[in-house]
């Protein structure tokens, strides 16, 4: 018999259509399965990748149907960002417009495809609904000391007058304009997912046999804990002298105590507030100065290629031989990890090692192979046994490392330290089609919260995309309001939040019944049932952010009360 696709595959999806077939049971006494694809960015066409998935995440829920499981295989669209905001700027659609009708089309690919997804609990995050409920927990979050806003140093395009994420900067340059980005101070918000930094490396090992190995690892390495000794240099007398008096020194952090005899110079960053302040006060030749601004310039990949530095004539006390090391700045010391000051030790980090060559630095060899004498061509980084160490010849690095940290303790000059590389996510972003963040700037309250019964904040239609500045800032009377704490003028926050916020969440709106949707996000009986998620399919670009994000969001929810699990994908694929 000759299969005729066209005919047989239409009634059977009329069929399914008219049967609800692939609608979930809301009876709970049910054993289930949650079977879910991470969703699409509706870029307009499906692409072989996504196919791929669904074809996966439908062979799973049919299987599991066919078992007598109550199946949950929802579909959405991860609908905000910032191909939406382009497009409008190369064609004049409205982003809004160009996201509906790709989802619609998209739409119309998988009912040809045939995949089993639920139709009812079909969503967009762009959808004002959903950004209702965001914002609520926005507000929740803000309340609870996990959102704040901070100035920080941030890319920036002087050409299309935005903020650029890290991966949107092309060899220092603006990917869209060739502009070469510089790093502005301004203020972000940002969540704090540093503050589950431990938990989120703990319960990775609750993960283990689900996920990946290569994505454990690669969220292991992203957190990066590590273990070291804080302390701070002291400026001797002529440098003090020479700022004034104003820093009495700085901090640094080191992983390698047993090194700490081999220190050779100290390294700051750029950016670094000490550096600022000799700039301002002209305390630098100007030759000295273009150097650090040009580094300041640089993109952090940029500087962790080729190495640069320069002297600043100023020098600090060794906290244990008191001989006298003198300050660089170093284009590789960034400001966003550690304290952005760092010891340096040549001949045992070869970061270090290439800039002492460079600037014909000096190289103290303190530690060798065990066994064997030290090499002195290149920088020997592994652990070995102490040498031009004072009373701490002879021991080997672990030990040495436990000793010096004793010994800084014992005399109040350092402590020992738990340092992550992990940094808060910077989540605002000065662009139209995302979700609004709900504050208000007044001039007597400051930064203040709207209230909850006034949301959703929802994004104006009649809007102007350019492409230069930020949409919302530049509407005649969108950030015009009334503050909702005294009532006085007030204005709107203009930053929408980075899209990765709403993929954070969007499997536990999936669990609700969509006919509370109107009402809530979700319910905490229709989650126990639902979640976690059996199987997540998805690719391992996503390794670090999206599911480092959903990990948090997860976390942050049982912590607000909302759910009572701690980790939201028990498979992943
Ligand atoms: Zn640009
Ligand atoms: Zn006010």
């Amino acid at each position: 018999m000759e299969y005729s696709s066209k005919k047989l595959e239409k009634q059977w999806q009329e069929y399914w259509a008219k049967n609800r077939s692939f609608e979930p049971s809301e009876d709970f006494t049910k054993k289930k399965k949650y079977i879910l694809s991470m969703f699409p960015f509706p870029s307009g066409r499906l692409h072989m990748g996504h196919v791929r998935n669904y074809t996966l995440s439908d062979a799973f829920a049919r299987y599991y149907r066919q078992q007598g499981f109550n199946v949950l295989h929802p579909i959405g669209f991860d609908s905000f960002g910032m191909p939406a905001e382009n497009a409008a700027i190369k064609n004049g659609s409205h982003p809004k417009t160009w996201t509906y009708s790709n989802i619609d089309y998209m739409k119309g690919e998988f009912k040809s495809l045939g995949f089993s997804f639920s139709k009812e609990r079909e969503l967009a995050t762009s959808d004002e609904l959903y950004t209702k409920f965001e914002q609520g927990f926005i507000i929740d979050m803000y309340e609870k000391g996990l959102l704040y806003r901070k100035k920080g140093f941030l890319n920036w395009c002087p050409s299309c007058n935005t903020v650029l994420a890290n991966e949107q900067v092309i060899d220092g340059t603006c990917w869209r304009c060739d502009t070469s980005v510089v790093k502005k101070d301004m203020n972000q918000y940002y969540f704090k997912i540093t503050h589950y930094g431990d938990e989120l490396l703990s319960d990775l090992s609750k993960l283990e046999g689900g996920w990946p190995k290569q994505v454990l690892t690669m969220q292991e390495n992203w957190i990066g804990k590590s273990n070291g000794l804080e302390f701070r240099f002291s400026f001797d007398e002529a440098s003090l002298g020479r700022l004034n008096n104003k820093f009495d020194g700085f901090d640094v952090f080191t992983t390698r105590p047993d090194t700490i005899y081999g220190v050779s110079y100290a390294a700051i960053a750029p950016e670094h507030e000490i550096v600022s302040y000799m700039i301002q006060n002209s305390l630098l030749d100007d030759s000295v100065r273009e150097q650090i601004e040009s580094m300041k310039n640089a993109s952090s990949i940029e500087r962790q290629k080729e190495k640069s530095g320069v002297a600043l004539n100023l020098h600090v006390v060794h906290p244990l031989t008191k001989k006298s090391v003198p300050v660089w700045v170093a284009n590789f010391v960034l400001m966003d990890y550690g304290s952005g000051a760092v010891m340096a030790v040549p001949a045992h980090d070869e970061r270090d090692f290439d800039f002492a060559q460079k600037y014909d630095l000096p190289i103290h060899a303190v530690i060798k192979p065990f066994n064997s004498e030290s090499d002195d061509t290149k920088a020997f980084t592994e652990i070995g046994e102490l040498f031009n160490s004072e009373s701490f010849n002879g021991l080997n690095s672990k030990d040495a490392q436990a000793k010096i940290i004793e010994h800084f303790e014992m005399l109040k000059i350092g402590t020992r330290k738990i340092n992550f590389k992990l940094k808060d996510w910077g989540v605002s972003r000065q662009r139209y089609w995302g979700a609004p963040i709900p504050f208000v700037h007044c001039d007597d309250c400051g930064l203040v919260m709207e209230k909850k019964e006034n949301l959703p904040i929802a994004l104006p239609e009649d809007i102007v995309i350019t492409g230069e500045g930020n949409p919302l800032d530049k509407h005649p009377t969108w950030k015009h309001c009334k503050c909702p704490s005294c009532g006085k003028d007030a204005l709107r926050e203009t930053d929408t939040m980075d899209t990765f916020v709403e993929s954070s969440w969007y499997f536990l709106r999936f669990c609700a019944s969509p006919k509370n949707w109107e009402d809530e996000a979700f319910s905490k009986e229709q989650i126990a049932y639902w979640m976690g998620v059996d199987h997540y399919i998805g690719g391992i670009e996503h390794a670090i952010l999206h599911l480092l994000y959903a990990r948090f969001f997860t976390k942050v929810f049982r912590d607000l009360g909302y759910i009572s699990f701690d980790e939201p994908f028990e498979r992943l694929l």
